[in-house]
C-alpha cells in the first residue's frame, strides 16, 4: 500500500513538473502544500482516499482529490507520466545544475540524443556541443568546464526550501539531513543525507531511483551525489552504523569548523564524536567558525511566548484578525501584535488613522473571544523618508504595539538611511524595528545603515530589533544578531506572516538567532507579555 511519504512525493513531483511546464505557480503550489500536509498527517492518505474522505484534509480540493484517486486505484498518475516524457525532467535538472536555461539544456538534450550526464559528456568530450543551435565556442567551453570540474557557482536556495527539500530526502531514505540547512544557513548551497546502514548500495539505489533525482553526478561505494529537478547536488552518504556519528559531524560542516577539529574518531553518534574529541557538543548553528568550547544554551523554538509582527486582511495579509489570533493561540504562544501596514508602503494596501481605529475594535473583540491569551492592536509604521512615522502621535500613543520600519529608499547614502531609522528609535511610541537591513536574499543587497549606530540608540531607547524570519529577508542576519548579542540589547523573533501558516516560518527567526549566538534570555518575546511590554519603560 502508498504510505503517506510515497503519495507526498508523486505531488511533490508533480509540483515541480507543473512548474517546469509553465503552469499557474498557485497550482504547484498548491500541489506542494498537500503534499506537505498529507506528511504531516497521522491517518493513512489511502484510507481517507477510498472513505471519500480526503476533502475533510485542509487544502485539498477537487482537483487534487482526483489526482489522489487516480493515484490510488492505479498506482500512477497518468498526466504526470505524461508530462514526464515531455518537459524532460533529467534534462531540465541537469541544466540547472550545469547552469544552463531549461530550454536549451532540452534543445541539447534533442540536438544530440542525450538523456544523462554521462552520455552528455560524452558528446561534450567529441566536440559536439557546437552541433546545438545558439551554442558557439564560448558556451561550449564553459559548459566543457562545468562538466568535467561539477558545477557553477549558483544562488544559494533559500531556507524554507532547502529544509523541505532535505526532510524529503532524509525520510525517503530513513537517514538525517545534514549539510547547510541543517546550520539553517540563510541560502544553502551544500545539501548532504546521512544514513546508516549495513547495506549501502540498497540506501544508494533507492536515492537513484527516487522520484525528485533527476541525474547521479558520482557514485562511488557507500556515497553518491544526485541532482534534483532543481538543479541542485544533494550527497547522500551510507555509513556504517559504528561510523554514522562521524559522517553525521563531516557532512554537517562547515569544512572550516570540521576541520579545525582535526582527524575524527569513529563513533556510532554525533555526542559520542565530541566526547572523543574531549570537546562539548556544539548546536549545529555555531558550526561556523572553528570553535572548541561550551556553548551557551541557545533560544530554542519552544522557548517563544508570542509573536510580534504580522499582517491581516486588513493590509495585504491573507487572514482575519481573529483567524490569526486563533492560528496563534493554536501553536501555544500566549499573545499576538497585529502590526497591519501603513499608507506610504505603497505597493499594497495600508491603513490611515480612520482604519486604525476601526481595526482596534476588531482587536479589541478578538482579545475579550480569546482571553487569556493576548491580541495586541498593533502597526507596522513606515518611516518616511525624513525619519518621521506614517501615523500622527494621537494615534501612535493609542496603540499597544508599534514597529517601525522602511519600505522604500533602500539606496539611500550611509549617514541618510542612518539617521532616518535612528529618528524612528527616538519617537517614543516605537517599540521594535522591522526588517532592520532590508536584504532581499538574492535579490537586494542590505542598506547601508550604520548598525552600531542602531544598536547603540536602540539600548538607550529600549527598543527591540527584530529578526524578521521570512524565508528571503531573515533581517537582522546572524552576524548582526551577535552584535545586539554582545552589546546586551534583545531581539525578537517574529515571522512576518502574511497568512496563518506564514506562522510557521518561526523556526527560521529562532534559527538565525541561534547562529547568532542569541539565549532565550537575548529575545524578548520568550517573555510573558506583561514582562515584554514593561521592559520598555525599564
Ligand atoms: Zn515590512
Ligand atoms: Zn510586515
Amino acid at each position: 500500500m502508498l504510505s503517506n511519504a510515497d503519495i507526498a512525493e508523486r505531488l511533490d513531483a508533480f509540483a515541480v513538473l507543473l512548474e517546469l511546464a509553465g503552469s499557474q505557480p498557485y497550482t504547484s503550489r498548491a500541489y506542494r502544500r498537500a503534499a506537505d500536509m498529507i506528511r504531516e498527517t497521522p491517518a493513512p492518505i489511502v484510507e481517507l482516499v477510498r472513505q471519500g474522505r480526503v476533502r475533510d484534509l485542509r487544502g485539498i480540493g477537487p482537483g487534487i482529490e482526483r489526482r489522489l484517486q487516480e493515484l490510488v486505484e492505479t498506482g500512477e498518475i497518468a498526466e504526470l507520466t505524461e508530462l514526464e516524457q515531455q518537459v524532460r525532467p533529467e534534462l531540465i535538472g541537469l541544466g540547472r545544475y550545469l547552469g544552463v536555461s531549461p530550454r536549451r539544456a532540452i534543445e541539447i538534450g534533442e540536438t544530440l540524443g542525450v538523456r544523462d550526464l554521462e552520455e552528455l559528456r560524452d558528446a561534450a568530450r567529441n566536440g559536439r556541443l557546437t552541433e546545438v543551435p545558439g551554442i558557439g565556442p564560448k558556451t561550449a567551453a564553459k559548459l566543457v568546464e562545468a562538466l568535467e570540474r561539477g558545477a557553477p557557482a549558483r544562488r544559494g536556495m533559500l531556507l524554507n526550501r532547502a529544509l523541505a527539500l532535505e526532510a524529503g530526502l532524509a525520510e525517503a531514505l530513513g537517514g538525517a539531513p545534514a549539510g547547510d540547512p541543517r546550520r539553517m544557513r540563510d541560502a544553502s548551497e551544500r545539501f548532504a543525507v546521512v544514513c546508516a546502514t549495513g547495506r549501502p548500495d540498497e540506501v544508494l539505489d533507492r536515492f537513484e531511483a527516487l522520484g525528485q533525482v533527476v541525474s547521479i553526478v558520482q557514485r562511488e561505494s557507500g556515497r553518491a551525489v544526485g541532482v534534483t529537478v532543481e538543479g541542485v547536488p544533494v550527497e547522500v552518504i551510507a555509513a556504517a552504523p559504528a561510523r554514522f556519528g562521524t559522517e553525521l559531524v563531516r557532512a554537517t560542516g562547515s569544512a572550516a569548523y570540521v576541520d579545525a577539529l582535526g582527524p575524527l574518531p569513529d563513533a556510532s553518534d554525533e555526542e559520542a564524536v565530541y566526547r572523543e574529541l574531549g570537546v562539548p557538543w556544539c548546536p549545529p548553528e555555531l558550526r561556523e567558525a572553528p570553535f572548541r568550547g561550551e556553548p551557551p544554551r541557545l533560544v530554542e523554538l519552544s522557548d517563544i511566548r508570542g509573536e510580534l509582527h504580522c499582517h491581516t486582511t486588513w493590509s495585504d495579509g491573507k487572514a482575519s484578525v481573529l483567524e490569526m489570533a486563533s492560528a496563534a493561540r493554536e501553536l501555544g504562544y500566549e499573545y499576538l501584535a497585529i502590526c497591519d501596514h501603513t499608507k506610504a508602503v505603497g505597493a499594497v494596501p495600508g491603513l490611515g488613522s480612520d482604519d486604525v481605529l476601526r481595526q482596534g475594535d476588531e482587536v479589541a473583540a478578538a482579545n475579550d473571544a480569546l482571553t487569556p491569551f493576548g491580541v495586541l492592536a498593533g502597526i507596522e509604521c513606515d518611516i518616511l523618508p525624513d525619519g518621521s512615522l506614517d501615523l500622527p502621535d494621537h494615534v501612535l500613543e493609542r496603540l499597544d504595539w508599534v514597529t517601525a520600519s522602511i519600505h522604500a529608499g533602500q539606496r539611500a547614502p550611509r549617514k541618510e538611511i542612518t539617521a532616518r531609522t535612528v529618528a524612528a528609535l527616538r519617537h517614543p511610541a516605537v517599540r521594535a524595528l522591522s526588517h532592520p537591513t532590508g536584504r532581499i536574499i538574492n535579490h537586494r543587497p542590505p542598506n547601508a545603515v550604520e548598525l552600531e549606530e542602531v544598536i547603540a540608540v536602540a539600548l538607550e531607547e529600549r527598543v527591540a530589533v527584530e529578526i524578521n524570519g521570512l524565508p528571503d529577508r531573515l533581517d537582522l542576519r546572524d552576524e548582526h544578531v551577535r552584535m545586539c548579542v554582545e552589546a546586551g540589547l534583545p531581539v525578537l523573533c517574529n515571522t512576518d506572516a502574511h497568512s496563518t501558516r506564514g506562522l510557521g516560518n518561526m523556526r527560521l527567526a529562532v534559527g538565525t538567532g541561534r547562529r547568532g549566538w542569541a539565549t532565550a534570555a537575548d529575545v524578548l518575546n520568550t517573555r510573558p507579555l506583561a514582562e515584554l511590554l514593561a521592559w520598555k519603560s525599564g
